[in-house]
């Protein structure tokens, strides 16, 4: 009695501490010991499956020798297995096996297996609650009964087997949640790191290519059908990846609608764009979503990585840079990662790095572009257009870094940075009696627009400069105002309390803003360079010009013509009644000193002037 308590014990301390990685191998330990103690020729142990009806083989003792590949008796469905096998489904008790006319079947099987003419076998059900979730079985070649101590000690001993079970069940389920997106099943970022650090490794077979997914649009979806919508989409869209690229091939979900395939061979990077254009025409297929048909279009990034040379954020920054271009150059595209965008992605890099330390250090720089009555040369606003004094790379255009600080958000402390510069050199200049009448235009990126308190932030400046809220103008460019409408209006509303003017700035670039023009609170309408330029000598150009001249007039609002480059294009303003411009023709931005220097002297000579037309 206390040696097969003894034993229980043993087996209770020998599977404490085991975990996933050591279950089989200690099992099989526990297992070897259990057939010397009970004098038995097998043991094995058994897990039972039930989302697929079969017994799986988790440990056995004896190893078989020479199994055969796959093993027959790895897994054992219970639809087809004999009858032994077939009672280990829901079996709660040990039973007993000896031989006997009953079990003929399982006899026959054994014996022709084995050429051993009659065995005996106990098998201990291993039971979580109701669940019968394995079996414990011994085998003896002959005959051997067991003793009703020895059948508790087994069943005590199941019970420990079945606890290890569920642990490690548990253990599996948690990898598996930690390891896939809820909403797909993919794997998820977390997997997708690991899996690409594997096959970047030194020595791995490459290349290694990855695939970087973008739905364009995505948004657009969730915003009008609302996000179950969303994620119905999605969620096709992940099973039809799965469809066509499954078996071998890594398919994960970084969240929202970004998708990654890491191809399982090693593709170079043609193989990979032709994998990638299959993809995208399969994902391209429409999808009904609230009885709605929808497609979408399906960005893709492409890169190769070497192991050993490359790392797994080197391959994801790249294709993610790839997809961008995709992205930009239209959608619907597929772009491989190229030495352009290398380069373009180190200075990216470069400016990421230092424009945040650079804001503080203070080596942002104003320019001023005025903006001039083209009948009178009157200047009548200072447009301020950011500069970077960058140590390595000469003055910067802001083009060249305010969409980086978008992207790392700090265009609000860059927005405030140029917001109080600005108005602290103008109150300078009026304190000097300079542009009393003179408008200072400020540029607000769309970031700024959407932050909370940037409406009161902006009225505490102008008053800390006790400027009147009418000379300062704030520029937003039409791309925003049609993209959130109505935060846009909110903000809107909330500058007009403050006082200050506001102007949609490249005005004609965006879809159509026309629609709500009339309900916006806009003071001035800038017309995009591109449409001024070639004024004279592009009809198609005219023809815009001349509509927006008349809806600024229909809507009673001022209007400004940007980039006037030639007397030609001026002149066409002038003859259709736009009298306001900026342009390199009137002057170029300059420093605050000459802006300064020009609005004491209140106008800009005015070549034009002399043009018999004017
Ligand atoms: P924008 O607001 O449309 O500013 C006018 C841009 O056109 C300026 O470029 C100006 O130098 C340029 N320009 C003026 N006249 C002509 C011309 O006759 N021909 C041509 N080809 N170009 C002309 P800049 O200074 O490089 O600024 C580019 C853009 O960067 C600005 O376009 C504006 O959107 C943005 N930006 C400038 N300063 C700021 C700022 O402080 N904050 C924010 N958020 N954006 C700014
Ligand atoms: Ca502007
Ligand atoms: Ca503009």
């Amino acid at each position: 009695m206390a040696v097969l308590e003894n034993l229980v014990t043993s087996v209770a301390t020998r599977l404490m501490g085991v975990d996933s990685a050591t279950a089989v191998e200690v099992s099989q330990a526990v297992l070897a010991d259990l057939v010397e103690y009970f004098g038995v020729d097998v043991s094995f142990l058994r897990h039972n499956d039930h989302r697929i009806h079969a017994s799986v083989l988790v440990a056995e003792w004896p190893v078989r020798p020479g199994i055969p590949d796959p093993d027959p008796l790895k897994v054992v469905y219970f639809a087809d297995a004999d009858p032994v096998f077939a009672l280990a489904e829901h079996q709660k008790e040990p039973v007993v096996f000896r031989p006997e006319p009953a079990t003929d079947e399982y006899q026959q099987t054994i014996a022709e297996g084995r050429q051993i003419p009659s065995t005996s076998m106990a098998c201990v059900p291993l039971l979580s609650g109701e669940v019968t979730t394995g079996v414990l079985g011994f085998v003896k070649f002959g005959d051997r009964d067991w003793t009703k101590a020895e059948l508790n000690a087994l069943k005590a001993i199941a019970s420990l087997f079945a606890q290890v079970q569920a642990r490690i069940a548990a253990e599996e389920q948690l990898r598996y949640l930690a390891d896939h997106d809820d909403l797909t099943g993919l794997c998820n970022r977390r997997a997708l790191l690991a899996h690409l650090d594997r096959r970047l490794a030194d020595g791995q077979p490459g290349p290694v290519s990855v695939m970087f997914f973008d739905l364009d649009r995505l948004k657009a979806i969730n915003d009008y059908l609302g996000h179950t919508a969303g994620d119905w989409f999605i969620r096709v869209l992940a099973e039809r990846l799965r469809e066509s690229a499954d078996g071998g091939n890594l398919l994960a979900r970084l969240g929202g609608d970004e998708f990654v395939v890491v191809p399982g061979g090693t593709l170079n990077s043609d193989e990979a764009v032709d994998f990638a254009r299959r993809l995208q025409t399969r994902l391209h297929d429409r999808v009904a979503v609230d009885g709605e048909m929808l497609t979408r279009t399906v960005s893709i990034g492409v890169a190769c990585g070497m192991p050993g040379r490359d790392t797994t954020s080197d391959l994801l920054r790249r294709a993610d840079q790839a997809v961008l271009t995709a992205k930009s150059s239209g959608g619907n595209q597929v772009a491989v990662f190229s030495d352009d965008m290398a380069m373009e992605s180190e200075f990216r890099n470069d400016i990421e790095l230092h424009l945040q330390g650079d804001i503080e250090r203070g080596a942002l720089r104003l320019h001023y572009q005025p903006e001039v009555n083209m009948h009178t040369g009157e200047i009548l606003a200072a447009e301020a257009l950011v500069r970077w004094e960058h140590p390595t790379r000469g003055l910067l255009a802001p083009n060249a870094f305010i969409g980086v600080a978008e992207s790392i958000n700090i265009a609000g402390d860059l927005g405030r940075w140029v917001m109080r510069a600005a108005c602290t050199e103008f109150a300078r200049w009026r304190s000097h009696g300079v542009g009393l009448d003179a408008v200072l235009r400020i540029n607000v990126s769309p970031v700024q627009l959407v932050t909370d308190g940037f409406v009161d932030s902006v009225a505490s400046i102008i008053d800390e400069f006790g400027l009147d809220g009418g000379s300062v103008c704030l520029e937003i460019t039409e791309n925003v105002v049609v993209r959130d409408i109505e935060t846009t209006r909110k903000t809107l509303a909330g500058l007009k309390d403050v006082g200050v003017q506001v102007a949609i700035d490249d005005f004609g670039t965006g879809y159509s803003v026309l629609s709500h023009l009339k309900s916006l609170p806009v003071d001035t309408l800038k017309i995009d360079k591109g449409f001024v330029r070639d004024l004279g000598a592009s009809p198609g150009d005219l023809a815009i010009v001349r509509a927006i001249i008349a809806l600024a007039d229909a809507f009673g609002l001022q209007l400004v013509a940007e980039g006037v480059e030639t007397a030609q294009a001026a002149e066409i303003l002038l003859e259709h009644g736009c009298h306001r411009a900026q342009g390199f023709l009137l002057s170029r931005p300059v420093p605050g000193d000459q802006m300064k220097a020009l609005l004491a002297e209140g106008r800009i000579p005015m070549n034009l002037a002399a043009s018999p037309r004017l």
